[in-house]
């Protein structure tokens, strides 16, 4: 029996830098490594013991084990070839400043369980309403405000909620209808099933796949006519399929008129909103009640780092809150800060914020305006040579870093395609299908990628085509 099992901090500094050099030697060698592992399903649980050691084993067979146990087991989603649904990127900063959050384990769940965890991430979600050009009411001096939560799919669930919980006073919940796009991302669809609203309706689109606003209007006339009651309306800007752009003004302006709660779900696209010129695509912020846009897909931002904004925030706290004795605080009750608990889901929250804060102050807003643009440009080019071939036949327009594509002998060679670029080993993409058309989704936006990766890629789709 030994006094204690810890790691002290001595052995802990040595094994962190251990630990760091692992990666670095990763973020070295991904780009030459085939992206997809070579393994059947129960390979990797089949290296480790079926139970847990009940002596404490040598670090040194712990980190032998990321190369003999895990790493065979990883798809490369850092190789800067991975072109496959949209990037999760990583960067050395941001993976800093996760560890940094992961070391302090700090909860923020109220502003005096942790003033540091809040208003870090008071300041870094203020700081994104500027960088994104978003309206200055969301802002934690207006009435608005926004949280850093996991995931896209969480923000898009709180928001459906708060709006039924800010209906539910109009009438029961049984006739509550939720309405988004036929290309929305199925987080809308799962969102108003956990939060109770029984009809969806998901509304058709034009040939840009971007919602037909006089689809929705007749849809939620319809809707009315039947007694049932239309709540809640999402705008997708940027959707998971094509990248299509909902028109937010002419939705809005629907939802306005039918007190429908607006939100907007810029997950993958929002990201590019920090360089001015994409801003064309998501007028009239400034009437929507909601709106969502992950830094852990195109920022260089380790997931899990989503950002939600609401325009009125008292709406979500007073759906969110309930304060039993033990989460009472003097500083709460002067109303003075912000409780995050009250933002979402989860009462216990780490700190999120480090890594972004991490992110924004190592890149500056000009080094992620700078890749953000080379990607959309090397997405350009890419549209522009499979569009001068005959080969092939472009889907939808590119108005980001996503080129969609196929091959114009059909669904069968479409098939081929991607099943032989994606057996290159260095490059990735994503097969995809709108009804019973194939094409071949191919998203420039990894940390890393470049020129010389998108054009080996160009090169295996010239040579297997
Ligand atoms: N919304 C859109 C438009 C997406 O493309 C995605 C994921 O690709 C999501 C939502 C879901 O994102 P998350 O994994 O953060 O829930």
């Amino acid at each position: 029996m030994v006094d204690s099992y810890h790691m002290t901090p001595e052995e802990f500094r040595v094994r962190g830098h251990e630990v760091i050099d692992w990666l670095a030697d990763y973020m070295e060698t991904v780009a030459d490594a085939d992206i997809i592992p070579d393994v059947d399903p129960g390979d990797i649980r089949d290296r480790i013991p079926a139970a847990a050691p009940e002596t404490p084993e040598s670090f040194e067979q712990i980190m032998s084990d990321l190369d003999e146990v895990v790493r065979p087991g990883l798809v490369h989603w850092q190789s800067p070839g991975w072109f496959a649904y949209f990037p999760a990127n990583t960067s050395p900063p941001s993976i800093l400043g996760d560890l940094v959050s992961s070391g302090l384990g700090q909860q923020g769940m109220l502003w005096s369980t942790s003033p540091a965890c809040t208003e870090i991430e008071n300041a870094v979600v203020d700081w994104m309403v500027e960088l994104l050009g978003l309206p200055s009411g969301w802002k934690t001096a207006g009435p608005g405000g926004g949280v850093i939560q996991m995931s896209a799919s969480d923000s898009t669930h709180t928001a459906l909620v708060v709006a039924r919980h800010q209906r539910t006073a109009q009438g029961g919940v049984d006739q509550m209808v939720a309405y988004t796009s036929a290309q929305a991302h199925s987080s809308v669809e799962k969102g108003a099933r956990m939060a109770g609203i029984p009809h969806i309706r998901l509304i058709s689109v034009d040939d840009r796949y971007a919602m037909r606003p006089q689809a929705l209007a007749v849809a939620v006339a319809e809707d009315l006519a039947a007694g049932r009651q239309p709540i809640f309306v999402a705008s997708t800007v940027g959707t998971t399929g094509t990248t299509a752009v909902d028109p937010i003004e002419a939705v809005g302006a629907i939802a306005r008129e039918h007190g429908l709660w607006h939100h907007v779900d810029a997950a993958y696209a929002g990201s590019a909103m920090i360089c001015p010129e994409f801003r064309i695509h998501q007028p009239g912020l400034d009437t929507v009640d909601s709106y969502t846009t992950n830094p852990h897909k195109w920022m260089f931002t380790n997931f899990d780092c989503n950002l939600f904004y609401v325009a009125d925030r008292s709406q979500l706290v007073e759906t969110m809150s309930i304060l039993p004795p033990y989460l009472r605080s003097q500083r709460s009750e002067e109303g003075n800060v912000i409780d995050y608990r009250d933002w979402h889901v989860p009462l216990g929250r780490r700190f999120r914020a480090l890594k972004l804060w991490f992110v924004l102050r190592s890149y500056g807003a000009e080094g992620i305006r700078h890749h953000i643009r080379e990607h959309v440009h090397l997405a350009k080019e890419l549209e522009e040579r499979l569009g001068a071939d005959d080969r092939f036949d472009l889907i939808a327009p590119v108005p980001f870093g996503l080129v969609t594509f196929r091959h114009s002998a059909g669904n069968e060679a479409t098939d081929a395609l991607a099943l032989a670029i994606n057996a290159s080993g260095h490059s990735y993409v994503t097969p995809s299908k709108l009804g019973e058309t194939s094409f071949i989704r191919v998203s420039v936006g990894q940390t890393n990628t470049g020129r010389k990766h998108v054009d080996r890629l160009w090169r295996v789709i010239d040579r297997a085509a």
